[in-house]
């Protein structure tokens, strides 16, 4: 038997998947990056496609679910998704199951619940995993921090969340207005401050690890993404209570949980 971790396959435009291990269960958030890429990054993970009990989707982007329709089929492996994402996305042949857009089901031994995120996407979700009761939340491509994402992501022991860019990059950089305003708007994604105005509004005595995902190649660094969600978490930025002192950072784990 293995040690319950979580570890990022993959995050950003370029694709995404995270690995959640309980001492029982295996599932993946999203499949973004293909079969066989995912097969060999599971690996390094110790990790092989049989031993992953499910897909879970957060919403349609490629981004997202590139690798779902080769890798669920061949290996036989369920996917998760709320019924706007399994209608946008391309996944003839799998076992495909549909989730409400705010509730909670089980697989194996972890109850994952599923919260509604502002994003430009049909139905997007992010996911909160229990089990012995450890929490792990994770949710990349918001556009805007709601009442309800911080209410799922509180008393994490872990949170993932997205650190798209940092506003003076974005703004300072090459990409078309429309683009800048789409990526910054409510349905975007969310910036450094953004992210570390949740890390320091869901943080409790349970949190130790934050894990920032979603970097942008273009308008972030990660020491930019770091430094603005260490302002935050320490009180430095002058709006946001000082939390417990947390490991963070991009690195890919294992996560220990
Ligand atoms: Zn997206
Ligand atoms: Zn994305």
């Amino acid at each position: 038997m293995h040690r319950p971790f979580v570890a990022v396959l993959s995050s950003g435009s370029c694709g995404n998947s995270i690995l959640f291990r309980s001492n029982e269960t295996s599932v993946l958030i999203d499949a973004g990056i293909s079969c066989r890429e995912m097969e060999r990054r599971l690996s390094a993970f110790g990790t092989e496609a049989q031993d992953i009990d499910a897909v879970l989707l957060t919403h349609e982007h490629t981004d997202h679910n590139r690798g779902a329709k080769r890798f669920c089929s061949v290996h036989d492996i369920p996917v998760f998704g709320t019924e706007g994402t399994l209608a946008l996305s391309p996944l003839e042949g799998t076992d495909a199951k549909t989730i409400e857009r705010h509730g909670t089901f089980g697989i194996g031994n972890l109850s994952i619940h599923a919260f509604p995120v502002m994003h430009l996407a049909a139905e997007p979700v992010g996911y909160s995993i229990s089990f012995n009761g450890r929490r792990v939340s994770a949710a990349s491509d918001l556009g805007s921090l709601t009442e309800e994402v911080l209410k799922a992501m509180r008393d994490s022991d872990l949170v993932m969340i997205e650190a798209n860019y940092d506003e003076t990059l974005l703004m300072n950089g090459s990409y078309p207005v429309f683009l800048k305003r789409t990526i910054a708007g409510n349905h975007g994604h969310l910036s450094n401050e953004d992210a570390g105005r949740l890390c320091s509004e869901v943080a409790s005595e349970r949190l130790k690890q934050i894990v920032l995902l979603h970097l942008s190649k273009d308008n972030n660094t990660m020491d930019l993404a770091k430094e603005a969600v260490e302002r935050c978490v320490t009180g430095d930025c002058g709006a946001c209570p000082s939390v417990s002192p947390t490991e963070h950072g991009c690195q890919n784990g294992p996560f220990a949980l």
